[in-house]
């Protein structure tokens, strides 16, 4: 068992896929005994809003839902007041999972930019943070972001630009969260990422169960692989696994507002509360098609 410092937070996974159902409270409890204190659980289409907040409500002390509209999934179409009835829940803590995806099956690029801009408007008016999905898009996102200069923050999950890209996120005040892929011997590009790109804008995730570690088959992830990822990350930056576990449970705990209790009592008893906000709402299903390592959620 990990020291309360070494508590992580997978701060993207999707226990709300119904390949998690049935085994929920054995995969929550691996997670703690494996040190992980929290997870952040974003819907991606309109059946997966109501499992996330069901998922919320059963797990309060463990999962902080997200509520959004995945690009993939755009052609479900988007009731933006349905959305917004989850975003104003209590204990919400981002707008996510959104994005935009220029992979050549996914809808076109100019069937995406607005829906994601409406989301991202939402996420300003609220004040949350965006969860953000990106793939073969960082110019245009870059271009959209400028845009919100200022009044909006949030991440750029399972981070799959190089560095230069990163720092450039950065400076617009987004977070660079990593995931399994990162734990690759093979994944060059991602480790001069994540050696190279300031500590207190460095999260880490497993986007479970998408995206395999050099370990473990994508099918097979759960949160508690966070633990690789922050050990991997650790070794690519000549860091203690403890060093990088503080940092980006801190920097999540900023981000998303998070009053996080280590190891009140005992490993169990481990809390997590919004500010604010109240964790509260809550439980299904995140897999209407096929991921891989290229593919993540
Ligand atoms: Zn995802």
């Amino acid at each position: 068992m990990l020291p309360a410092l070494c508590m992580l937070i997978d701060t993207h996974c999707h226990l709300n896929d119904p390949s998690f159902a049935g085994r929920l409270p054995e995969v929550i409890a691996r997670a703690r005994e494996a040190g992980i204190g929290a997870c952040i659980v974003p819907a991606y289409d309109r059946a997966s809003l109501p499992r996330t907040a069901e998922l919320a409500r059963q797990y309060p002390h463990f999962i902080a839902p997200a509520y959004g509209l995945h690009p993939w999934f755009l052609g479900q179409g988007m009731d933006i007041d349905a959305l917004r009835q989850y975003l104003v829940q209590p204990g919400t803590v981002a707008v996510g999972e959104v994005g935009l995806d220029f992979s050549p099956e996914c809808p076109p690029p100019e069937a995406q930019l607005e829906p994601f801009g409406t989301q991202l408007d939402l996420a300003a008016e609220l004040g949350l943070p965006v969860l953000i999905h990106c793939r073969k898009a960082h110019d245009e996102l870059l271009k959209v972001l400028t845009r919100y200069k200022g009044k909006l923050r949030g991440v750029l999950h399972s981070f799959s630009g190089g560095r230069d890209m990163a720092l450039r996120f950065i400076e617009l005040g987004f977070h660079i969260a990593f995931s399994g892929s990162v734990t690759r011997t093979t994944a060059k590009k991602y480790h001069k990422t994540a050696a190279g790109i300031p500590l207190d804008f460095l999260l880490v995730e497993t986007d479970a169960p998408s995206i395999a570690t050099q370990a473990t088959p994508a099918s097979q992830v759960e949160p508690l692989h966070t633990a690789e990822v922050a050990r991997a990350i650790a070794g690519l930056r000549g860091s203690t696994f403890e060093e990088i576990a503080q940092a980006t449970t801190g920097n999540a705990g900023r981000l998303f507002n998070l009053n996080i209790i280590p190891n009140a009592g005992n490993d169990r008893d481990r809390s997590l509360q919004t500010q604010g906000r109240g964790l509260s709402p809550p439980a299904g299903g995140h897999k209407a098609r096929p991921f891989n390592e290229d593919k993540n959620f």
